[in-house]
């Protein structure tokens, strides 16, 4: 008797309407093409189904299979689908009937509007010091990009009349849909070269160098980028607009400093006599020169937090701490005088060795310089 299409659908003679469309949609959902790319099997399967439905879900070529079986198609009637796209097309508003009529975004109708070509994105990386990262600031940049040749010339793109883009329809389980791609011809501008200027490129562009102004935000940080609008690569098109540039930042920064978040870290040296006397040192810092008050003795190790004299935040004014660190560092080599003194002072209770049972918050910060 040929195909078995209640088989295929997996319901009984005796189905409902309803039940015979429910059936088919869980086949044509399991099976769909979109699910299972490539995969052959499940592509007859999707196809049987089809036919199957086709047949089943018509009440009159039912009733004729019913009694008949597929003997009564074979003058035609039933569709033999070689093509899933075939599918789609007969079946189109058998889906969206499935999901529930319009799927957001789907249907025909909507054309897009012609798009504003737009030339390529250039990209350079800055070096930036501590001070620029602290107060922000304003550098000119050489950068070098394409311009369109003056004696460049462009003509509506034939193949997608000025619309940079193809529309094509095709079939997805939730009916038919408008995909659109970049024209390949023009490349999406819309436009095509008619007559190459000198010195011009396939594109009818030429390189130039501009000197560029760029506003460093403060609190700018390794990797961050900042879009400067329009400055990267003019579009091949005589109605384009440029490209962006982007400036990605590197910090560089002075070997005394290191950076924790938003904190700075930087080492105080001192001498011995410097720290056991007590000294005033002025601190060259990215916020200015910062005098400090060093009263004797200070202890190597210590830590001293200077609140706001960090890092800011990106285009904030919050900014992070800075941590200076004591060095001292001993005599390279001593005088039978100095000898003479530090023996006296052996057993001296001041010098005696007296561990503070809390540490100082300070002490407790992770050295990163060690
Ligand atoms: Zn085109």
């Amino acid at each position: 008797m040929g195909k078995d299409y209640y088989a295929i659908l997996g319901v009984q003679r005796s189905a409902t309407q309803e039940e015979i469309k429910k059936a088919y949609r869980r086949l044509a959902i399991k099976y769909h093409p979109d699910r299972n790319p490539g995969d052959k099997e499940a592509e007859e399967k999707f196809k049987e189904a089809a036919e199957a439905y086709e047949i089943l879900g018509d009440p009159e070529k039912r009733a004729r299979y019913d009694r008949f079986g597929d003997a009564a198609f074979a003058g035609g009637g039933a569709h033999h689908y070689t093509d899933v796209e075939d599918i789609f097309r007969h079946f189109g508003d058998i889906f969206r009937d499935f999901f529930g009529g319009d799927v957001g975004g789907y249907g025909y109708g909507e054309q897009p509007g012609s798009r504003m070509a737009k030339g390529r994105d250039l990209r350079v990386r800055l070096n930036i010091g501590l001070e620029e990262m602290v107060l922000g600031g304003e550098r000119k940049i050489k950068v070098r990009r394409k311009v369109r040749a003056r004696d460049s010339y462009y003509q509506t793109c034939p193949a997608c009349n000025g619309r940079g883009q193809t529309t094509r329809i095709t079939h997805t389980i939730f009916g038919p849909a408008q995909t659109t791609t970049t024209c390949r011809h023009c490349g999406g501008t819309g436009q095509i070269l008619q007559s190459r200027g000198k010195g011009a490129d396939e594109d009818g562009l030429v390189w130039t160098e501009e000197v560029v102004s760029i506003k460093i935000p403060k609190g700018v940080r390794e990797g961050v980028q900042l879009k400067v609008a329009q400055k990267g690569h003019e579009a091949p098109s005589a109605n384009g607009i440029p490209g962006d540039l982007y400036v990605v930042f590197n910090e560089k920064i002075p070997e005394e400093y290191r950076i924790d978040g938003h904190d700075l870290h930087t080492i105080l040296d001192l001498s011995l006599p410097e720290a056991v006397l007590g000294t005033t040192k002025t601190l060259k810092t990215p916020h200015g020169k910062i005098k400090l008050n060093l009263e004797g003795p200070v202890s190597p190790g210590k830590i001293l937090r200077i609140r706001g004299k960090g890092i800011p935040a990106l285009n904030t004014n919050q900014y992070g701490d800075m941590f200076v660190h004591i060095k001292v560092h001993m005599p390279h080599k001593l005088t039978e005088e100095d000898k003479k003194y530090f023996r006296s002072k052996l057993n001296h209770e001041h010098f005696q060795v007296k561990k503070n049972k809390r540490k100082s918050f300070f002490e407790k910060i992770h050295d990163i310089f060690s």
